[in-house]
């Protein structure tokens, strides 16, 4: 039957456990610093509590040892309750053995949200015991944290076993699995796929895998000088991983065999040391002097690149292609933010997904200008890998 959307159900008179993702960063003030995952999930929130469902919320926040008030989810439980225009129950007890007494006897559209899951080693273990508790605090179950669903967790995935026939897909996951799902079917060519970041090795399998199904693979970042030099370049001391020079040259090879142009940058804007106070220069990026490192594309690169993206229909971004961090080194992502923007409003479907590349896009305010911003990091990449995530799993009937 596969999974069920929460479209049609109501949820008058039902306690609803909604997995969400609110690990949201926070500063040393424990302000939230980007609310995005939040706000995303106010859509289902909102149809429960209007239809006099109760809402009880489940997260984790960071990588707590145990209890630790620094992790508390107290800040979101506040900013939640702030943009929703209604209280959240919080208090730090809740997840306790009291907490199901408070559940039961909450009115029709309250909200309460529990304190950080991972406070408790059995929610990373995927506990079943620690899953049973969970359930029963509610009728139904609804998974609406993308950003979590390639992780085999208690809350994730083994508290679904309990609600047989009573387990949903909340909206923003649902939403996710449509933009992914076009993806992988692009229907739209050319296919650009945009991968940069530091590390090759997180993003080989992806790579090879994008590459049955697209036209055009632009490879940035860090990452792009493991090729640069498995193709016999010469890199300085650029970020390279040694150990992937291997499996560098064999996606090459393959991308050619399959017809994908591969575009790796040709120049790049170098420095003498990793920090925005470095000297900096160019070069072409295969003939980086000694003691220098590529730390943004070149000129050359991006406007290539550009070109490429202003002629694609269906265009996939994730990674940025420089530190972008760093006021020197952050023209190659903004150019290519720009360039997937208005392809966009010419009238490509594009699709932007990863932490950094997320943070791009709204760093330069043009999260809505693209199709659509992906809420996950590592689970867009593992789903466009053809992996089945589990909590998606998990809500199949
Ligand atoms: P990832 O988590 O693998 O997507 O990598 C994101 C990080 O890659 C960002 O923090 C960037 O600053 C970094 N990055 C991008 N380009 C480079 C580069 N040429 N050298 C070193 N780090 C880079």
């Amino acid at each position: 039957m596969g999974i069920r959307s929460i479209e049609n159900v109501d949820f008058r008179g039902k306690r609803v456990l909604i997995r969400v993702d609110y690990n949201v960063p926070l500063n040393q003030n424990q302000e939230i610093t980007d609310d995005t995952r939040i706000r995303e999930s106010l859509p289902t929130i909102e149809k429960i509590i209007g239809q006099g469902g109760v809402v009880i919320l489940m997260s984790h926040l960071g990588r707590p040892k145990g209890h630790d008030i620094n992790f508390s989810m107290m800040p979101v439980a506040i900013h939640l309750s702030q943009l929703l225009g209604k209280n959240v129950i919080f208090d730090r007890e809740l997840f306790s053995p009291r907490t199901k007494d408070v559940i039961h006897n909450l009115p029709p559209g309250s909200i309460a949200l529990l304190e950080n899951l991972r406070y408790y080693k059995q929610e990373t273990a995927g506990d079943p015991d620690f899953a049973k508790q969970l359930s029963e605090l509610a009728d139904i179950y609804v998974n609406d944290a993308f950003g979590t669903a390639h992780r085999a967790h208690c809350s994730t995935t083994t508290v679904a076993q309990f609600f047989p026939g009573n387990k949903y897909c909340g909206f923003l996951l649902e939403n996710e699995l449509h933009n992914l799902e076009k993806i992988l079917h692009a229907e739209k060519h050319p296919f650009t796929a945009i991968i940069g970041g530091a590390k090759v090795s997180s993003k080989i399998d992806v790579i090879k895998s994008l590459s049955n199904i697209v036209d055009n693979m632009i490879i940035g970042g860090g990452m792009a000088f493991t090729f640069v030099k498995a193709l016999g370049g010469k890199v300085g001391s650029s970020l390279i991983e040694e150990d992937k020079l291997d499996i560098a040259q064999e996606i090459v090879a393959e991308m050619m065999r399959k017809g994908v142009n591969l575009c790796l940058p040709t120049d790049a804007v170098i420095a003498d040391a990793f920090s925005n106070d470095a000297q900096t220069g160019w070069s072409e990026a295969d003939n980086i002097p000694d003691g220098w490192m590529g730390l943004d594309i070149g000129q050359k690169s991006i406007k290539r690149f550009a070109d490429i993206i202003n002629h694609s229909e269906t265009i996939l971004w994730n990674g940025p292609l420089g530190v972008f961090e760093m006021e020197k080194f952050k023209q190659g992502t903004k150019s290519m933010a720009i360039s997937t923007a208005s392809a966009t409003i010419r009238g490509a479907y594009s699709l932007v997904g990863g932490g950094d590349s997320v943070a791009a896009i709204n760093k330069y305010n043009l999260a809505d200008q693209v199709s659509y911003v992906s809420t996950g990091g590592g689970a867009m990449l593992e789903y466009l890998e053809g992996k089945e995530l589990p909590a998606v799993k998990a809500l199949e009937e």
